[in-house]
């Protein structure tokens, strides 16, 4: 499937602020942010004015900016957003439910992963397990009861470990009950919430944009 291939700072500059999309380059000074600042990439950034944007400007930043945090595509964002609003409740917080329970995203808050690319990455290459079931699909959406854990053989893979023990400093979620270094499992206790995302995102302008 089509991916996004180029310098992922470059998306954080573009959109002014951090997405965390390196892992854990994220929370050191050598973060492009951290260092560059949050004027836009390219030769002229520096130079460039970010001008006001009119209201639809603002709505299409908002969705790019949830789109590239979970790295979607555009058409399987549109699903998602198409599956929220299906549902009951507020279709801003539906959709951003939906991308939390994602198994890769759940993979990247338990620890396992660095990033979400890297946590997709697992998935895809048969690492991660649901329920004690290899499960190969990124997009699987977890419930609460499951418990996400990592295949025995893959248990003593350093990337994964380190991983593991660097998330403790940026935090895990309370819907997810982790593990420890020996168990390299979560179990879901609880759905996500709006508050669980700490991503600064006004999802009500996705709806907007999507519903004109
Ligand atoms: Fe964004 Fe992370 Fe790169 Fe910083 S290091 S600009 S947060 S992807």
């Amino acid at each position: 499937m089509a991916r996004y291939r180029d310098a992922v700072c470059r998306l954080c500059r573009r959109e002014g602020v951090k997405l965390f999309l390196k892992g854990n380059r994220c929370y050191k000074p050598s973060c492009a942010i951290e260092k560059k600042g949050t004027y836009p990439p390219g030769q002229h950034g520096k130079d460039s004015k970010r001008g006001k944007l009119t209201g639809y400007g603002e709505q299409l930043r908002e969705k790019q900016k949830v789109k590239r945090i979970y790295g979607m595509l555009e058409g399987q964002f549109r699903n998602y957003f198409e599956k929220a609003s299906r549902q009951r409740g507020i279709i801003g917080e539906n959709l951003l439910i939906l991308l939390e329970r994602r198994l890769d995203n759940v993979v990247y808050r338990i620890g396992f992963a660095t990033s979400r690319a890297h946590a997709r990455q697992l998935v895809n290459h048969g690492h991660v397990l649901v329920n004690g079931r290899k499960i190969d699909i990124p997009s699987f959406q977890v419930k609460v009861g499951d418990i996400v854990s990592i295949k025995r053989e893959s248990a003593s893979n350093p990337h994964i470990l380190q991983s593991f023990e660097t998330a403790v400093g940026r935090g895990r979620p309370d819907w997810i009950e982790v593990g420890d270094r020996q168990v390299l499992s979560g179990r879901i206790v609880a759905l996500p919430r709006r508050e669980d995302i700490t991503h600064q995102v006004n999802e009500q302008m996705i709806v907007e944009l999507y519903s004109k």
